[in-house]
């Protein structure tokens, strides 16, 4: 595979992905609106382009990381976007969350033009964007999937093909961030009412380690974040909104009803405007002190 591949979007996640593709010896290109994350991906080794539309004129392989639906259609459909300045036959994957509509309308924009297109959401926060044990869902042309594997294994730890269909990684991450949203709260309630009782955090957090309680969204916002008093995301309760409101949407296609996971998205859309927006989302415990006014 050519050496050089592009990677757009930088954040909490694609920094440390592209991170690892510049440690394992590729050539990295990369473009962030921030300036910042820009600088921080140079500093690492990797080289900077003005523009989403220059880095895929460069690459054979371009792979994106951002936060939002509309932000992904613009970055890859504007006349600027990616798919318009590909090089014919480019690999493009997608590692962001979005509606699974966006990623079949990629996908086919993406064929018409004579290109591939991965959808590939991934698991594991930013320890696992960090340390290489991100869960990679993939969902695409299963050679297009063996074709990036090398770069899936150095991004990620379990990588799994779950069918032709672009958008059925998209489907069971979106499941996968329901009941993240689900167990933030959980974690949230069970350590406020816990604190009111009269009950130390860690000695709650022991027990319920060696109980069916515990979970691993108890482990990560407890010990990596309310604990230590840190709220800077992480995965931030913007983005866990995000993803819930998109598990809603395919529930309602479905013809599912969410008894908790519809009041969830009400939920979380309060704990954003009391101002938790952009705060790691175990600050769902910081809303629920305000709340309890404790
Ligand atoms: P983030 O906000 O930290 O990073 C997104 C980056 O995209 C930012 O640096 C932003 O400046 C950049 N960006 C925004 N608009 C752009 C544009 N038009 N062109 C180029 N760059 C642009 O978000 P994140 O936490 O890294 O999440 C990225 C994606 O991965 C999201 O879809 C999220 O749902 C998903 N995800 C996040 C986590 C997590 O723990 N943070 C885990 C799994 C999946």
């Amino acid at each position: 595979m050519d050496r050089k591949l592009g990677f757009i979007g930088l954040g909490n996640m694609g920094l440390p992905m592209s991170i690892n593709l510049l440690k394992a010896n590729y050539e990295v290109y990369g473009f962030d609106t921030n300036a910042k994350a820009v600088e921080l991906f140079t500093e690492a080794g990797g080289i900077g382009l003005a523009s989403a539309k220059d880095v895929a004129k460069q690459c054979d392989v371009v792979m994106t990381s951002l936060p939002t639906p509309q932000i992904v259609e613009m970055v890859y459909l504007s006349e600027e976007g990616i798919i318009h300045h590909a090089k014919k036959g480019a690999l493009l994957v997608d590692f962001s969350t979005v509606n699974p509509d966006l990623n079949d309308s990629l996908h086919k924009e993406a064929s018409t033009l004579g290109l591939r297109y991965l959808g590939a959401p991934v698991s594991g926060g930013v320890i696992g964007a960090v340390n290489a044990t991100l869960t990679i869902m993939v969902g695409g042309g299963k050679d297009d999937c063996d074709s990036a594997s090398e770069i899936f294994g150095i991004v990620g730890k379990n990588i799994y093909h779950l069918g032709l269909s672009s958008s059925v990684g998209t489907r069971l991450k979106l499941l996968n961030n329901l009941m993240i949203g689900f167990y933030t709260e959980a974690v949230a309630e069970t350590i406020v009412l816990g604190e009111k009782m009269g009950i130390d955090a860690d000695t709650l957090y022991e027990v319920l380690s060696n109980s069916y309680g515990q979970s691993r969204i108890y482990e990560r916002n407890y010990v990596e974040y309310m604990k230590n008093n840190n709220y800077a995301p992480g995965f931030s309760t913007n983005l866990l909104l995000k993803d819930l409101k998109l598990a809603k949407g395919m529930a309602d296609e479905a013809g599912v009803s969410l008894r908790i996971g519809e009041k969830l998205v009400e939920l979380y859309s309060e704990i954003a405007q009391q101002g938790y927006g952009e705060n790691d989302m175990s600050a769902a415990y910081l809303s629920l002190k305000d709340t309890c006014k404790i």
